[in-house]
């Protein structure tokens, strides 16, 4: 087997056979063909794309390039959810010990932001103590003793995708639905999950701009799933909005604090509540986790998991030192509160990374005092900026600028669940 054959079938629009796939996958984890032709093959894919059955095995070969994890001693139904990514996003914080309270478990395998969105590792992170890391056997354990556990996926797991995807990372070869749902499901089924809920967000924060592109990635998605015996279901919700009223890791932790005591920013309950509907319906339970949440006794279970992996729940987080506040310039109605804008200058406050490799700050961030459908005053505050360093704030500025449009009237009701695909 040759690489320059196999990018050449790619590169002239052919089907690439199961046996090139399995040799490609399998010689490049190992370290037998070059980046530059794994470049090339990656980037004849984004263009020429891939027929049904063809990643149905590019996804498989991923999955065995690695170990797949073995949840069955957990004793519950597993049911794990993944997002494609967002802004404000601190769904699984929340929902990971919601799903634990209504009797399943769920194993979440999270991974850190990159660009303007937040990753779950960074936000646990902001929590005195709180370490990511966990073998295998201490991960069941967790599960069987609380239901629910957020912790790194180890390097046995699709190490494939761990060297592919940093390639994407720098060829500008991430967008490409067939490279994003092999890369997502290659390690979501690693992870042992028996069921799998896809948040596919659309919109100005999210990968997919739009309806019909996130769409297609879903259906993917769950096809990939499905393929692989995880009962796969997908929403589609809305990111051109961010969710809640905050962008920033420990930001993030305080506000689904706040949720996970029963109160918080209605969108992030209404996100949560309809993800937890769709995952206890694949897990065969029918708990209401409307009421569970509303009675903030998740918090406890939030709590333990947190202690269960060094964390202490009761410890201040830490607080930026700098701060900025930006006011409204106009009395009227927020119509629109860009997400892509606030991700921006979240990331430039401090909160995301540019390159895998660097730190991110706890405490850094945008809050905002108004969404879309909310009345303002001239004058009054809008956003309040958190930094580590005065100098971080020049850059969110340029970032907020044109972030939100304030009208005499209020914006039309849009939906933040937009659709459901499953079997
Ligand atoms: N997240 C992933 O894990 N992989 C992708 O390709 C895109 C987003």
């Amino acid at each position: 087997m040759d690489a320059v054959d196999v990018i050449r079938t790619k590169r002239d629009g052919g089907r690439l056979s199961d046996e090139q796939i399995d040799w490609f996958i399998r010689t490049y984890t190992e370290g037998g063909v070059a980046d530059e032709q794994a470049a090339a093959l990656l980037m004849a894919i984004v263009w020429r794309g891939m027929e049904d059955d063809e990643l149905a095995r590019w996804a498989a070969a991923m999955l065995a390039s690695g170990e797949r994890l073995d949840l069955s001693a957990v004793g519950r139904p597993t049911v794990d959810k993944h997002s494609t990514g967002g802004v404000g996003d601190k769904v699984s914080l929340i929902l990971s010990p919601l799903i634990a309270e209504c009797g399943a478990a769920m194993p979440q395998l999270s991974g850190r932001g990159l660009g303007h969105t937040g990753g779950t590792l960074d936000k646990m992170e902001a929590i005195p103590g709180w370490s990511p890391w966990l073998e295998p056997a201490d991960m069941v354990r967790v599960l069987q003793d609380i239901g629910c556990v957020i912790c790194a996926a180890g390097a046995g797991l699709a190490p494939a995708d761990r060297k592919l995807y940093a390639l994407r990372d720098v060829t500008a070869t991430v967008e490409s639905i067939p490279l994003i749902a092999s890369s997502i499901m290659s390690k979501k089924i690693a992870e042992g999950t028996e069921a799998l809920v896809l948040d596919v967000k659309v919109g100005t924060g999210a990968f997919m701009p739009d309806v019909g592109s996130a769409r297609q990635l879903a259906e993917t998605m769950v096809r990939l799933g499905e393929a692989h015996g995880v009962r796969t279901s997908a929403l589609l919700t809305a990111m051109d909005t961010p969710l809640g009223n905050s962008a920033g890791n420990g930001l993030e932790v305080i506000e689904s604090l706040e949720v996970l005591a029963g109160r918080g920013p209605a969108d992030v309950v209404e996100v949560t509540v309809a993800l937890a509907r769709e995952m206890l319906t694949l897990a065969g339970l029918d708990a209401d986790p409307a009421a569970v949440l509303a009675g903030g006794a998740v918090l406890e279970r939030f709590r333990a998991m947190v202690r269960a992996q060094g964390g202490d729940p009761d410890a201040p987080l830490p607080e930026a030192v700098e701060r900025w506040t930006v006011d409204a310039p106009a009395t009227g109605f927020v119509q629109r509160l860009d997400a892509r804008a606030v991700g921006i200058a979240a990331w430039r406050l401090g909160a995301g990374r540019e390159r895998k490799e660097d730190p991110v700050s706890a405490s850094a961030g945008v809050v905002w005092f108004a969404r879309p459908g909310d009345e303002v005053e001239e004058g009054r505050p809008l956003f309040e900026l958190h930094a580590d360093e005065p100098a971080r704030f020049e850059g969110a500025l340029q970032a907020l600028a044109s972030a939100v449009t304030i009208g005499r009237e209020p914006p039309g009701p849009a939906p933040l669940v937009i659709d459901r695909i499953g079997p």
